[in-house]
This record gives structure tokens, sequence and C-alpha cells, in this order.
């Protein structure tokens, strides 16, 4: 297009609302990659943990951006060529939000995004036609020949009968899947396909306050061949099996303190334990005084179900001796401030004080296990028995919570005569430990590595990180993980690293 034409006022219209429909699709594409989450929610997009933010970062940014430079390219040369581009993508967009109607049904947000995209259609298309009609012959216009010719038909139609081929045959499908599922998961061993050494899984990194993404506290330790798990917040047990860690596989339990939000999965997984495993004794709940009536408060409200499993599977499949719960309570011996609580099959776990008050006992465990150590801290401010514990571990997973956002949820909860919560918002911040003093913990102790768990508040995005960690770096310099659930730590017997991966 010659530059007297592209400066004619017509051509200036199109290639205008070319360029701002470009710019349009350019704050998309910003958005989604800069705000993940936040453009997720407007879209009505739940990801899924942190692979799901990271593919809608990419994938949804990625499309809206590409979109953005075609539009854009096409209203800087006036070259209406380019803007097939974005009108093809929005084609498809549209295709499948029609499909989407039919098969799970329309919706208002639905219906809103459907409008904006034909408007969005309708003004790339008129901007195409009138700068193709307005670039002469001999210019490098789209041609209608170059879309619709025998070939792209042929295409279009051998498309839309895969598409239709594979509508029609969702019961097949939907059968075929469940076959690869089981065969999936129930041959899924997880702890049979790591190397030997210790493992830490996150089942729940959250707390009381609730988070979409984070489970109650819950660590799944596995050393050697064993599974010992350490807290069981509620939705913890649940958030295990789609770690597609075996219940039935767990070796013992061992509860911190009585907070609600550390035990109220006791049961479900004593439960889930007996039931798949044929286990002849009941699996044994390690803590503190106080364990016991825990354990016998679960017994007896889950006495009734575990008759049912009895009656309904026979005894061979569930042992009446297996159900439920053993409580082993352990004391500190006098003047001391830890205990061996077990030492077996190479693996020793050590309980030590934690300082939670005023809720009393209250305790931390460290595993040792072929050199390789881990330290939880439980629900604590930092103590002096957590340093001493934390000292050279390789890895210690930190309860933290940031004072200066729940600040912020404390204050508005007075501005809107939430007393309650206000109070309670206050009295948290005492017994608990910020993300900087856990990181002053690592320093001092020396540790490998901070995984922070029990996070609080909660971060249902991921731009809150940065925020929640505060001056966390400026105290320790080695890597700080904030706990996610499904997040599973490695640490390789005889080695030194240290090897993330999610299991969700
Ligand atoms: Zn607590
Ligand atoms: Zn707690």
């Amino acid at each position: 297009m010659s530059a007297a034409l592209r400066r004619s006022p017509t051509v200036r219209v199109f290639r205008l609302l070319a360029g701002l429909t470009g710019l349009f699709f350019l704050t998309l594409g910003i958005g989604f990659v800069v705000f993940p989450d936040i453009l997720a929610a407007v879209f009505s997009v739940e990801p899924a943990y942190a692979p799901g933010v990271n593919g809608i970062r990419s994938d949804f940014g990625g499309l809206f951006l590409g979109m953005s430079f075609f539009c854009l390219l096409g209203a800087a040369t006036g070259r209406s060529r380019w803007l097939a581009v974005p009108i093809v993508f929005l084609l498809l967009i549209i295709a499948g939000r029609l499909m989407g109607f039919g098969l799970d049904g329309p919706s208002p947000a639905g219906l809103r995004f459907v409008l904006v995209e034909l408007l969005l259609l309708a003004i790339l298309t008129v901007s195409t036609v009138m700068l193709a009609l307005r670039a002469g012959s001999n210019d490098t216009r789209l041609k209608g020949s170059e879309l619709l010719n025998l070939k792209t038909l042929v295409g279009a139609v051998v498309v839309a009968a895969i598409f239709g081929g594979l509508l029609l045959s969702q019961k097949k499908i939907g059968m075929a899947l469940v076959e690869r599922l089981a065969a999936r998961n129930m041959s899924a061993d997880v702890i049979a396909e790591l190397p030997d050494g210790l493992h830490v899984g996150l089942c729940g990194s959250g707390a009381p306050l609730p988070d979409p993404r984070r489970a109650s506290p819950c660590v799944a330790v596995v050393a050697g061949r064993n599974l010992y798990i350490v807290d069981t917040g509620p939705s913890s047990e649940r958030k295990m099996e789609l770690m597609r860690l075996n219940p039935g596989r767990v070796k013992a339990v061992l509860l911190t303190h009585f907070h609600s939000d550390h035990i109220g999965d006791l049961g479900e997984l004593l439960l889930k334990r007996w039931t798949g495993g044929s286990h002849n004794s009941p699996l044994e709940v390690f803590g503190p005084a106080g364990v016991e009536t825990v354990v016998e408060g679960f017994n007896l409200a889950y006495s009734p179900d575990s008759e049912y499993r009895v009656l309904h599977h026979g005894p061979e499949t569930v042992p009446p001796a297996g159900a439920g719960g053993l409580a082993r309570p352990f004391h500190f011996p006098p003047g001391k401030n830890e205990v061996v609580i077990l030492d077996a099959d190479g693996v020793r776990i050590t309980a030590f004080q934690a300082d939670h008050a005023p809720v009393k006992p209250a305790v931390g465990y460290r595993f040792d296990y072929k050199g390789r150590s881990v330290v939880i801290s439980g629900d604590t401010i930092p103590n002096p028995s957590l340093r001493e514990q934390a000292r050279g571990a390789d890895l210690l997973v930190q309860e933290a919570l940031q004072p200066a956002m729940v600040g912020i949820l404390q204050e508005q909860a007075q501005r809107t005569s939430r007393r309650n919560t206000a109070r309670i918002l206050g009295d948290i911040m005492q017994y608990h430990t910020s993300p900087e003093d856990a990181a002053k913990i690592a320093k001092e102790a020396g540790v490998g590595h901070l995984l922070l768990t029990h996070i609080v508040p909660p971060l249902p995005v991921s731009n809150l990180k940065a925020a929640f960690l505060g001056d966390a770096g400026r105290f320790y310099q080695g890597p700080i993980t904030i706990g996610e659930d499904g997040l599973l730590l490695s640490l390789p017997a005889g080695g030194k690293q240290i090897l993330i991966r999610s299991l969700l």
C-alpha cells in the first residue's frame, strides 16, 4: 500500500480500529503473563496448582500476544492479510464457545464472552475488507481465493468430520478413559518409584483460613520405603490420595499439637489406611500428652462406620482388629526438650519442644535417614529447641505467617465490625513465625533449604508471593520455597541435592 493511500481518511479509520483491537489483545496478553490467576478468574478458569498457573500464563498469554502482534502489524502496514490471522483465531474461539454451549450448557458469562468475540470479529472483518478494497489489485492484499479454495474446503470438511466423530463417540471415549485412568491409578505407587532417601510431600500447606489451593497442615515424609504423616488437617487425606500416596501404606501418624486444623482429617486417614491395607492392628498415632483423648474420640466417632465396613466387605478384607488408631503418647525426659520416639529401619524420629503458647503441649519433629535430615517446626514462634534441632539440617519445613498481611485483614475486620475475627487475627500473630524470622532461623542453623508451609494468610493468587516473603531474602541467602499442596522435595541418600516436583 502506498504511503498516500495509507494516510487516506477511510484507510486511517480502519487501521485505527485494527490497532485498537490489537491494543485490547495486548492488554489481555500482558495481563495473563503478569497476573495469570487474576485474569484466569475473570475468564472463569480455575488453574490447577502451580503447573496450571504456568499453563495459563504461557498458553493464554501467548494466544493474546500473538493475536495482538498481527492486529498491530496490520494496523501499522495497512495490509489486510495480517488481519486474517487474528480473524482465524477468533473464528475458532467462537466455534469452540458455541460447541461448549451445546456440550456444557450456556452460561451468562459465556454469552457475554461470545458477544465481545463477535464484536471483535466484526471490527476485524470489516477492517480487513475495507483495507483490501482500498489497496487496489496490485498490492499484497489478501485475496478471497487464498482462504476459500478447494484445498481449504477439503481441510475444513476433514476437521469437521474428526470433531463430529469424536463428539458422537463420547460414550466409547469415556469408557476407554476410565480404563486408562484405572490402570494408571491402581498401579500407581509413588513410593516405589522414589530413589532411596528422604522425601517430603506437602499434603496440606494451608491453615484454618480457607485457601482454594491449600488443604490444612499435613506433611508426608517418606524415609526409605516407610511413609509417615505429620498432622492430618482438614482435606489433607484427599490431597494425599490425589498425590497418589496410598493411605494403606502409612506406617504412623505424628501429631504436633491438637488444634483442629492439625487433626481434622485423622478419622478419614485412619479409615482409609485400614480399608486400604487389610491391617491387623490399628495405626499408631504419636503425639505429646493428650493424643490419647484425640485418638479415642475419633475411634468412637468412626465406630459405627467400622462396623458397617466389616459387615459389608468381610473381616478378611477389613480385619476388625485393624480399625482406628492406637495412641502412642510420649513425654520429654526431665530437663530435656527432645526425645527419640522411633528408631527403626534406619529412620530416627526425634520429637522436640515447640513454643505455641498458650497451646501446650506442642512439638516439632526431626527425621534422620542415611545422612539426610528434615526438620518440621510444628506451630511455633522461634525457639531454642527448634534452632538446636535445625542445626545443619538439609531441609527446614517451617510454619509461616506474614504479620504485615494479617494486619491488613485485621484492620478490614475491624472496619466491618467483625470483632471476633479481628480479635482472633490479632491473637494468632502472637504464636506463629514470620517468613523473616523463619529466614533468620534458617541462617543461624545453617539449613540447606527453607520450605515455608502452614501459609497464613491464604495466597489465592501467585502475585502475593513476594509480599508474603517480605524481607526474608535479606536474612537467608539459601533457597526458600513457599509451600504449595502437592510439592515433593526429594533428598536422595548419600547426596546433597534437593529435587523439587509437583505430584498434582
Ligand atoms: Zn496451632
Ligand atoms: Zn496451625
